[in-house]
C-alpha cells in the first residue's frame, strides 16, 4: 500500500462543488489536482491544475485523465462503474468501483441494507403499473417514487398522495425504473458523516441535523442535540455501512429519527457530503482534507468540533434578478460565505452556502433563516 505524499496528481470525476472544496483542501497541502468535466469553467476547474473536458462516461477522456494522475476521486456517484474499472486498472479508483455499483442503482442500494438488516423505510420495486400496484400495496399510501439512478436534490423523485392517481405519476418518470418507499413521519433527519481509511481505520464527526425544504438541503446544524444512545446507534449504523462498503474515503449515511427515537437509514453517499461543509470552519480537520488523507493512505486528521455551526444552502432562486448583495452575510462576524463560482444560477441549484460558526446553534439557525429573508428581500448588486 503506497502513501501518496503531497505533490502527487489526485484525478477528480466532476467539477461541481465538492470537487471544488476538495481541491481546495488538496492544493494546501500540496497536492496537484486534475479534473474531468464536460464544463472548462466548471466549479473544480477554476481552482485546479489541469481539466480534462468531457463527458463522465467519455471513455477516452477519463482514460486520458487516469493516465495523468496517481489516484483518481469522485464528485458524484453517477460515473458508470464499468468506466471506474477500466480506469481502476489505470490509477487507483478510490473509492473502488463496487461501492459506486452497490450505491449508484437504489435498488441495489437497499437490498445491500437489507442485507445488512439495517433498518429503512418499507420499499418495493416499482418500475411498472404492474410493480406500483403491489408496492403501493406493501409501503401503503402516501408514498414516494424514486428513479434507481442518477436522482439528487429530489430530482427523480414524485409523491403518491392517498387519494392521487398513481399511474400519471409513475408517467412522470418517463419509464425510467424505480422504487417506492413509504412516507416516513420523521421527527428530523441526521446524517452520519466519516472516514474510512486505506488501511481500514476510521474517524467519526459530530453528527449533522438537517432540514431540507422542497426535498433540498436548507439548514445543518451541528452537533446535532443527541442522546448518548442515539448518538451510539447512528454511528454505529454508518460504521456498519462503510465496513461492509469496503469503503475508503469520506461517506455519509442519511438517516431519518421517528419519534420514538428509531433510527431508518434514507440513503448513502459514498463522498463528501453537503451536510458536512459545516467541518471545515468548525472541525479540526474539514471533510474534504478527510477525504484527500484517506484516499492517499495518510494518517486520517481529528473530526474535533471546535465551535457550533450552522451551514445554511444559498439556492438559485435567490439569483431571480441577478447575484444578491452579499452585505447581510458579510456585516457578521460569525458569516463565512462560500460561492461555488457556477456561472448559470437556476432556480433549485445549489450556488453556494453560509457557514455560521456560533456555540448558540438554536441562535445560528434563527440568523440562518434571518439571512435568507434579507437575502431575498435586497436589491441584486447587480441592480
Ligand atoms: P440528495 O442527493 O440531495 O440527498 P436525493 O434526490 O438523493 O437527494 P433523498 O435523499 O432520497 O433524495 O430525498 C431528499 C429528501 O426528501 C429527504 O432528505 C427527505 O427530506 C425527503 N424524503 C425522501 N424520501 C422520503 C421518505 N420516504 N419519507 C419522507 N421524506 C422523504
Ligand atoms: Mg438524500
Amino acid at each position: 500500500m503506497k502513501t501518496l505524499w503531497p505533490g502527487a496528481t489526485i484525478g477528480v470525476l466532476g467539477g461541481g462543488q465538492l470537487g471544488r472544496m476538495m481541491a481546495l483542501a488538496a492544493r494546501r497541502m500540496g497536492y496537484r489536482i486534475i479534473v474531468l468535466d464536460p464544463s472548462p469553467r466548471c466549479p473544480t476547474a477554476q481552482v485546479s491544475d489541469g481539466v480534462v473536458v468531457g463527458a463522465l462516461d467519455d471513455r477516452d477522456a477519463a482514460r486520458h485523465l487516469a493516465r495523468q494522475v496517481d489516484v483518481i476521486t469522485l464528485d458524484t456517484e453517477h460515473v458508470p462503474a464499468d468506466v471506474l474499472d477500466e480506469l481502476d486498472k489505470i490509477a487507483p479508483v478510490r473509492p473502488g468501483p463496487t461501492v459506486l455499483r452497490t450505491i449508484q442503482d437504489r435498488q441495489v442500494q437497499k437490498q445491500f441494507l437489507d442485507g445488512l438488516g439495517l433498518p429503512q423505510a418499507m420499499w418495493a420495486p416499482s418500475s411498472d403499473r404492474i410493480q406500483l400496484a403491489d408496492a403501493l400495496a406493501k409501503v401503503g399510501r402516501p408514498a414516494i417514487l424514486k428513479v434507481r439512478r442518477a436522482g439528487y436534490d429530489g430530482k427523480g423523485q414524485v409523491r403518491i398522495e392517498a387519494d392521487g392517481d398513481p399511474f400519471s405519476q409513475l408517467e412522470k418518470l418517463r419509464g425510467e425504473p424505480a422504487v417506492a418507499e413509504e412516507l416516513v413521519p420523521f421527527k428530523r433527519e441526521i446524517s452520519v458523516i466519516l472516514a474510512r481509511g486505506l488501511a481500514g481505520d476510521l474517524q467519526i464527526y459530530p453528527i449533522a441535523e438537517n432540514v431540507h425544504r422542497r426535498h433540498i438541503l436548507h439548514t445543518t446544524r451541528a452537533p446535532a442535540p443527541m442522546t448518548t444512545e442515539g448518538k451510539r446507534s447512528a454511528e454505529e449504523i454508518a460504521v456498519t455501512v462503510a465496513e461492509a462498503l469496503g469503503h475508503v474515503g469520506v461517506i455519509a449515511v442519511e438517516m431519518f429519527e421517528l419519534p420514538s427515537g428509531k433510527l431508518l437509514v434514507n440513503e448513502i453517499a459514498p463522498r463528501t457530503h453537503n451536510s458536512g461543509h459545516y467541518t471545515y470552519g468548525a472541525c479540526v480537520t474539514s471533510q474534504f482534507e478527510q477525504h484527500v488523507r484517506a484516499i492517499c493512505g495518510l494518517p486520517l486528521g481529528d473530526p474535533r468540533l471546535m465551535t457550533g455551526a450552522v451551514m445554511v444552502n444559498l439556492i438559485g432562486d435567490l439569483w431571480r434578478s441577478g447575484p444578491p448583495t452579499w452585505q447581510p452575510v458579510l456585516a457578521r462576524p460569525e458569516a463565512r460565505l462560500h460561492l461555488y463560482g457556477k456561472d448559470a444560477p437556476a432556480p433549485g441549484r445549489k450556488m453556494g452556502h453560509v457557514l455560521l460558526l456560533d456555540d448558540d446553534t438554536d441562535r445560528a439557525l434563527a440568523t440562518a433563516d434571518q439571512l435568507i429573508a434579507d437575502l431575498s428581500a435586497t436589491p441584486s448588486s447587480s441592480a
